[in-house]
């Protein structure tokens, strides 16, 4: 009996965990491209990135943990081919191991810039432990850094290397930061945040070059304006690390698709995390997320499905970001709201409730987190609400959902 992992982070590590922690007595092979510890990835664009987290407090387990588990950790190897027929994977070095069951956990890969000069030195990517070193090193020299892109990544680089003491300018394609995932009253506070700590936001500029010789120097945009720049990070969205299994014919439609047990269309091979596609019981749609909750949740799925016991998954999607001395907190989906309600506690503490015919559906949080896990409680049954309790600071949340 053996089960090979490939990929070893958030989904893969917890999937290893989880199959010795449910008694799985047979093989287990975790294959990681990287050659690092497996590590978390949120503080590479906040703590780490700030280079206020030690290197120890990085990894997901301590070295030691592989080990006694009986897992067999394989670093530095890349998987290059699934055989179904086989049952075998090949490996860069020339390796070829058999698995009884296979989870893919390759996660997402950077979506890079492809205007004029994007292969500048001095442009950077965020996504691994190398990105955040490589950009560590590069800020010693740098005093000017262009952010592209108003997601959460963006987001977080660009208060990093605020905190950094860095002149930052941030450039947005949208209207507001977090367009496609929030609401107003969220993007304008962060629009507002970002600006007060000196960050130059810059709305509804689209990147048409990145002007150098040899060496970024500035960064253009459609309008004509030139934005001086020492180093260019842009944060413009992943892609589902899904090759292999398109390789070996499994289905996939921006991500790897998968059953309500993170099967896939062969049922002894699995994907879970960043690279899967699922269909949501509650959202009643198809899904891809990318968070460490729904990584470390549908990696409990699949190896409790290797182990015998098919429990649907179904949980709550979840995230956070840190940015400046902000912690934003999310619970649910926001997408096809009809309403929100705002309950503020102070200036900088807000939950947004979005509500779609008067039930929950999501929740957004700033330096709120009694409101988000009072939420995160209920969201799951998307509950009916009273929206003069949840708007009312001074009323217990719990009674809104009753
Ligand atoms: P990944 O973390 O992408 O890992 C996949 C692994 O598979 C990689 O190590 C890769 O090298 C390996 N791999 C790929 N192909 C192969 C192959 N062929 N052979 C061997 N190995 C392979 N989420 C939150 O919830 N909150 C946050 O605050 C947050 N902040 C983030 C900050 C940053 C900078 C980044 C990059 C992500 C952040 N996320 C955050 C998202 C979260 O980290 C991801 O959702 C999570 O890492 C997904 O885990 P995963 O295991 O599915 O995939």
């Amino acid at each position: 009996m053996s089960c090979i992992i490939i990929g070893a982070s958030h989904a893969g590590v917890q999937a290893a965990a989880n199959l010795r922690r449910q008694g799985y007595a047979g093989k287990v092979t975790l294959i990681s491209a990287d050659n690092v510890l497996p590590y978390q990835r949120p503080p590479l664009s906040k703590a780490f990135l700030q280079n206020v987290l030690p290197e120890q407090k990085l990894w997901l387990r301590p070295d030691t943990f592989y080990q006694q588990k009986d897992i067999d950790l394989m670093l530095g190897k890349r998987v290059t081919n699934i055989d179904r027929d086989q049952r075998t994977v090949s490996l860069d070095d020339m390796q070829c191991l058999s698995y009884d069951k296979l989870i893919i956990a390759t996660g997402a890969s950077i979506r890079r810039l492809t205007v004029p000069g994007s292969d500048l030195s001095g442009v950077h990517y965020l996504r691994d432990y190398q990105d955040t070193i490589g950009i560590r090193d590069s800020l010693k020299h740098a005093n000017n850094v262009v952010v592209i892109g108003g997601g959460y990544i963006g987001l977080e680089v660009a208060a990093s290397l605020q905190k950094l003491g860095k002149n930052v300018t941030l450039l947005l394609k949208h209207d507001r930061p977090l367009s496609h995932i929030t609401s107003n009253v969220v993007s304008d506070y962060l629009t507002q945040r970002h600006t007060t700590h000196g960050v130059n936001i810059q709305l509804n500029v689209v990147v048409t070059e990145i002007i150098g010789v040899d060496k970024v120097l500035a960064v253009e945009t459609q309008n004509g304006q030139r934005y001086q720049a020492d180093m260019v990070i842009a944060g413009i969205g992943v892609v589902p690390e899904q090759q292999l299994a398109e390789q070996c014919g499994l289905e996939v439609n921006n991500g790897i698709r998968v059953n309500e047990y993170m099967q896939t269309s062969d049922h002894n091979i699995f994907a879970i995390g960043d690279c899967s596609s699922f269909y949501h019981p509650v959202y009643q749609k198809q899904l891809r997320i990318e968070s460490v909750q729904n990584a470390t949740d549908q990696a409990k799925t699949a190896s409790t499905a290797i182990c015998g016991q098919f429990v649907p998954y179904s949980a709550t999607a979840w995230f956070w970001s840190d940015q400046y001395d902000d912690k934003l907190q999310t619970a649910g989906l926001s997408e096809g709201y009809d309403e929100i309600v705002i309950r503020q506690e102070t200036e900088k503490s807000l939950a947004v409730f979005y509500l779609a015919q008067n039930q929950l559906i999501a929740v957004d949080t700033i330096n709120q987190p009694k409101s988000f896990m009072i939420s995160r409680k209920y969201i799951h049954n998307l509950p009916k609400v009273n929206k003069i309790i949840l708007a009312d600071k001074n009323q217990d949340l719990n009674s809104a959902f009753t």
